[in-house]
């Protein structure tokens, strides 16, 4: 995919998530001199970590899916993603629990989980394999445009497939009319549905083509990395460091500057100001336009303009060190709500915390004794709740919304869970929002909507500045570890193009 050029230019990426970085490698593949900055301590975004008492906590992602991303970005530098950190497969996948006591491994070993299917729901298993090979081609659908070239709509889309292609891809279906089409036991169509989660929007407002995530994890199977989910970051930073990008922790941007349609440059919250021919922005699009390009004259227009684009869920993640083992438990754990209709109603529609949540109980301890004193587990939980409103806060939800997912946890099966607490630490969206500038504390970026939005994402070229591009989960093609960094790839091919364009006096940019 690399696409060397001739016209090397001085690039700043604001950012270091795991987009920022990833744009970061490939334009420094492709011969730019790359700056990156990072308003944190650390790079890397919610990929974080956090530690206390001999507990290890990986405060974002858990779970890694569609490697070939990363490996596809490390091959563009002539790296083996192997030499820079070790995968290894979950399995079972997800252990999950539901409130009438029904227990459900998924996983990727096709006999043990039509076993469990025909348990369960002898009528559904021979639909299954129909619901498998449905979502098999909603993902290769997608390897042809959203997971190769940088989309801004719907036009884009079209230039990529036939006329058939697009009629498979089911578009007045949404991804709930899908699950229920194939799959008649509640508890499947809960499990199935709930896979939305990896992007943090509804099963009920999704379009039928996300039904392909089903496929992602059982086809193609779910991972976690040696030593924490952080090592995906600590990776990408020691290529960098090998592609001689600079990474500048500890620096802020406040302002990006500009001459007409061209930036110019950033400002730091230091006062510093550097220089730039292009700028690729990891800060999400919206609030991107609210602050560092609210100098612009149209920043408040264009702002106004990508309302459609809403944020995903946000989280209370509380990350619990406990001094025995629950040994009932795997790896990653899913203890659903009652009733999926009235949660997801609760997080899309009332935009309230759902009564009765689903929540994941994560413990990477399983896989990987060095998270957790002998005989203990570190236990990430994260509940979905709304994003923030402008000037909301949630901290008045704080302590009776935890007293809730323990009591929760506790009625379901763990056991003195309370009184085991060693190490806890929280996270609320207001420390999201706080921590990484998304909008209203928003984990995977902008929520994927049939009505919303199509499904599409904040077009990566800026509307405002030329030579300005975004990345990230609020851009195509959206959020979660894969797509993030898939994002950061296809907007250096894009950049390219544009670059070459513009040298053959064809740009479409701008
Ligand atoms: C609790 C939680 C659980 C998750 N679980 C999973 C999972 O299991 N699997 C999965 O695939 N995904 C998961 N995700 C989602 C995943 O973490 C994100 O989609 C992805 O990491 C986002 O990367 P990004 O680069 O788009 O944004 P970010 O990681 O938010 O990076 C943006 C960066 O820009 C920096 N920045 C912002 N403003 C400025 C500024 N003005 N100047 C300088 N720097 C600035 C921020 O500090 C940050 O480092 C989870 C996320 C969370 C929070």
């Amino acid at each position: 995919m690399s696409n060397k050029t001739q016209q090397s230019k001085n690039v700043i990426v604001v950012g270091g998530g795991l987009a920022g970085l990833s744009a970061a490698i490939r334009l420094a593949g492709d011969g730019h001199q790359v700056t990156v900055l990072e308003q944190n301590e650390r790079a890397g975004g919610k990929l974080n970590i956090r530690s206390g008492k001999g507990f290890t906590f990986d405060t974002g992602p858990s779970i890694l899916t569609m490697p070939w991303v990363l490996e596809q970005l490390f091959a563009s530098c002539g790296r083996k993603l192997e030499d820079y950190m070790t995968i290894k497969r979950v399995e079972p996948q997800w252990r999950t629990f539901f409130e009438d006591g029904t227990v459900l491994d998924l996983s990727s070993d096709l006999p043990a989980m039509m076993e469990q299917i025909r348990a369960l729901s002898p009528d559904d298993a021979g639909k299954f394999l129909d619901y498998l090979q449905y979502c098999y081609k909603m993902y290769e659908l997608c390897t042809n445009s959203f997971y190769k070239e940088s989309l801004s709509g719907i036009g884009d889309l079209r230039s990529l497939h036939s006329l058939r292609e697009l009629l498979a891809m089911d578009p007045l279906r949404s991804m709930d009319q899908v699950t229920s089409r194939y799959l008649k036991d509640p508890h499947l169509r809960q499990l199935f549905n709930f896979m939305i989660m990896y992007i943090g929007s509804s099963p009920y407002g999704a379009p039928a083509i996300l039904s392909q995530l089903t496929y992602v994890q059982l086809g193609l199977g779910i991972y976690y990395v040696e030593g924490g989910m952080r090592n995906i970051a600590e990776g990408m930073l020691r290529l960098l460091g090998e592609l001689g990008v600079e990474v500048r922790t500890g620096s802020k941007v406040t302002e990006i500057t500009s001459n007409g349609k061209q930036a110019s440059g950033v400002v730091l919250e230091s006062g510093e100001q550097l220089s730039a021919e292009l700028i690729v922005c990891n800060l999400e699009a919206i609030p991107a336009h609210q602050t560092i390009l609210e100098t612009h004259p149209q920043a408040a227009k264009t702002s106004a303009k990508l309302e459609k684009f809403a944020p995903t869920v946000s989280g209370l993640v509380l990350l619990l060190g406990v001094n025995r083992r629950y040994d009932h438990l795997a790896h990653h754990n899913f203890f659903f709500s009652k009733n999926q209709e009235q949660e997801f109603h609760d997080l899309f529609t009332a935009g309230i915390p759902p009564e009765d949540p689903t929540v994941y109980v994560g413990i990477s301890s399983k896989s990987d004794a060095s998270q957790a004193p002998a005989g203990k587990e570190n236990l990430f939980v994260l509940t979905h709740v709304p994003p923030l409103k402008q000037g909301e806060s949630w901290e008045s939800f704080r302590e009776t919304y935890r007293e809730k997912v323990l009591t929760k946890l506790e009625r379901m099966g763990l056991e003195g869970l309370r009184e085991s607490i060693e190490f806890e630490y929280q996270f609320i969206p207001d420390d999201l929002r706080r921590l990484y500038g998304s909008n209203g504390g928003s984990i995977y970026g902008v929520v994927t909507d049939r009505k919303m939005n199509g499904g599409f994402k904040i077009p990566s070229r800026s509307e405002l500045l030329d030579n300005v591009y975004f990345v990230g989960g609020s851009t195509h093609p959206g959020g979660g570890v894969p797509m993030v960094t898939l994002s950061g790839q296809l907007t250096a091919d894009l950049i390219q193009n544009d670059l070459q364009g513009k040298a053959m006096g064809t740009s479409s940019a701008g």
